[in-house]
């Protein structure tokens, strides 16, 4: 155990009931304070037969109040421009407006106030803490600093550690590399796939960031730094330890990593996590993760599908805390998984067995149909025998995942590199088979 890396000692190594008993006083807290106040949830609780924010004293009690969900939260935005009813205070109150990339429609805006950012911070805190940065730390950023809030709230929480923060954005993957050697930088903060762009970049200037300062990787945006072949990709590129991260923009920085690297601890003292079967709403150990924050009155979510797939780890952790942990990370996204000819494929499974072979450097893979028949192909560049790689990947996927793959080589750099959320899976069936959505 390394207590250093503990924010709060006690808090972190409490057990079970007696966490949640300080979640749900938290969250009584919480609901005294928004639900005279704020539309979207006064008007959502209205029917539920809860006369006051205290008869909440148990799990099951918290059961009894419905998710949200986010079309329902951007249904709500789209009603109510430009920021929805779901607001607790005046206008005025808030400081910080954030907005999710879009990708599936129209942005989520999302607003904080003074407190609630302070909120976001300590969050990061704990990430940082678990992660054992220090003041002592020189942290950069590979972020492009737009509004998404992961950029800004990893940055605020950098302060609160009390180390130097090098704010990467507007900058080539060269000049950051270039600055990570030059500030002779100790932890790097990006996603899994920009972690292991930026060491592509370098080796190509004729750079070896295994001799560079970094010591520490931050990861989140992507499943990698919890899969066991991207992760150590990661760190033998960098001669670094990784660590996994997770949150959104409309619910907090809720996961971080610990020294024992094996998956995400939910920050218990910040949220209240339930995993649930997806289809039947049930508790569930593997399922969709649903989050409920205790500390963004102006803006919460109470019961929040997250659609991302976790599963709970049955056995304690060796760091020592208590609070849960999901074993191997966010697995994917619920409605992300692909059915080939009845099997369950999970992107991120066949990223893990990719991730295996380090003469690959970037990949593609393509859902098809081909004479009525599914069929996944994996575009590949190696700086390996193209032959050799190839096959070796395909006889890896058919051990594993019980898949006929078809493996081909392209020219290295002609994939697409991304720097927020990697997506390399493209879907080129229609119609795609029922049951999957996205
Ligand atoms: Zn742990």
């Amino acid at each position: 155990m390394d207590f250093n890396s503990y924010l709060d000692p006690f808090l972190e190594t409490l057990g079970r009931e007696a966490l949640q008993q300080v979640q749900l006083k938290k969250f009584q807290l919480m609901l005294d304070t928004i639900l005279p106040r704020n539309a979207f949830y006064s008007k959502k609780f209205a029917s539920l037969p809860i006369a006051s924010p205290t008869d909440i004293r148990s799990y099951d009690e918290l059961r009894l109040l419905p998710f949200t969900t986010k079309s329902e939260l951007s249904s709500d935005q789209a009603q109510n421009p430009p920021y929805g009813s779901n607001l607790t205070f005046e206008r005025n109150r808030y400081t910080r407006v954030h907005q999710t990339s879009g990708t599936t429609g129209e942005p989520l805006r999302c607003l904080d106030t003074e407190e609630s950012w302070a909120w976001w911070a300590r969050s990061w805190k704990t990430v940082y803490h678990a992660a054992g940065v220090t003041a002592s730390d020189r942290i950069f950023f590979a972020f492009s600093f737009g509004p998404f809030i992961g950029f800004w709230s990893a940055y605020e929480g950098a302060r609160l550690i009390g180390a130097l923060s090098f704010p990467g954005g507007g900058m080539s993957s060269y000049q950051r590399v270039k600055s990570i050697l030059a500030n002779d930088i100790s932890v790097l903060v990006c996603t899994p796939t920009y972690a292991l762009h930026l060491a592509e970049v370098a080796e190509h200037e004729g750079l070896d960031l295994a001799k560079s300062g970094v010591k520490t990787t931050i990861h989140a945006g992507e499943p990698g730094a919890s899969l066991p072949g991207t992760k150590a990709r990661i760190e033998e590129l960098w001669n670094a330890r990784c660590f996994d991260h997770a949150g959104a923009t409309e619910v907090g920085a809720w996961g971080f990593g610990c020294s024992a690297q094996r998956g995400l601890h939910v920050n218990e003292a910040e949220f209240i996590a339930e995993v649930i079967d997806p289809v039947t709403g049930a508790p569930a150990r593997e399922g969709e993760l649903v989050i409920t924050n205790l500390g963004r009155l102006g803006m919460p979510v109470i019961r929040y599908r997250t659609g991302d797939r976790v599963r709970l780890s049955d056995e304690p952790c060796p760091c020592g805390r208590t609070y849960l942990m999901l074993e191997g990370g966010v697995m994917g996204r619920v409605d992300d998984v692909i059915i080939i000819r009845g099997v369950n494929v999970f992107p991120s499974a066949i990223e893990n067995i990719v991730r295996r072979f380090p003469e690959v450097t970037e990949f593609a893979v393509d859902v098809l149909r081909r004479n009525e028949l599914d069929e996944l192909a994996i575009r590949i560049e190696t700086t390996g025998n193209d032959a050799e790689v190839s096959a070796a990947i395909e006889k890896e996927i058919r051990a594993g995942l019980g898949l006929r793959v078809h493996v081909t080589v392209v020219p290295v750099g002609t994939l697409p590199r991304f720097d927020l959320k990697a997506r390399r899976f493209n879907d080129q069936r229609t119609p795609r088979p029922a049951g999957v959505r996205g």
